[in-house]
């Protein structure tokens, strides 16, 4: 199921401060772009789903087409549910320029990256 993609069109981004619709909170980046390739978009399409990055919530999340509203995604099956990559967050935080991350800091250890910016993530049971 791998999509090809033109640098245009292969990355969607959720806005920051949408809600989870199970815990109401926002965990303020929801790096989609962290997903394994191409699922982003299909998120964005609510073919897929991601999963609350908050520890103690975890709920599957998708979009109904509008990235601004996240609904549940716990009738997405389980095949099509998937957590962020470790190893494509690493290269993100690194600011690695295939991640399409323009790092404002230089780069920083995914640890760094999770305790400066995004603490929802501390503890986020990362996929391979
Ligand atoms: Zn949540």
């Amino acid at each position: 199921m791998r999509m090809k993609l033109t640098e245009d069109c292969s990355r969607i981004a959720v806005p920051h401060g949408v809600i989870c619709p199970e815990c109401k909170r926002s965990p303020g980046d929801w790096h989609a772009e962290w997903l394994p390739e191409g699922v982003d978009l299909l998120v964005g399409k609510g073919q897929a789903a991601m999963d609350c990055p908050y520890r103690d919530c975890g709920a599957w999340v998708t979009s109904e087409g509008r990235l601004n509203q996240l609904v549940s995604g716990e009738d997405i099956p389980p095949e099509r549910r998937y957590k962020r990559s470790l190893s494509r967050a690493r290269k993100y935080a690194s600011g690695d320029p295939s991640t399409g991350h323009v790092s404002q800091t230089g780069g920083l250890s995914l640890e760094e990256w999770i305790e400066t910016v995004v603490p929802a993530y501390k503890g986020y049971d990362f996929g391979p």
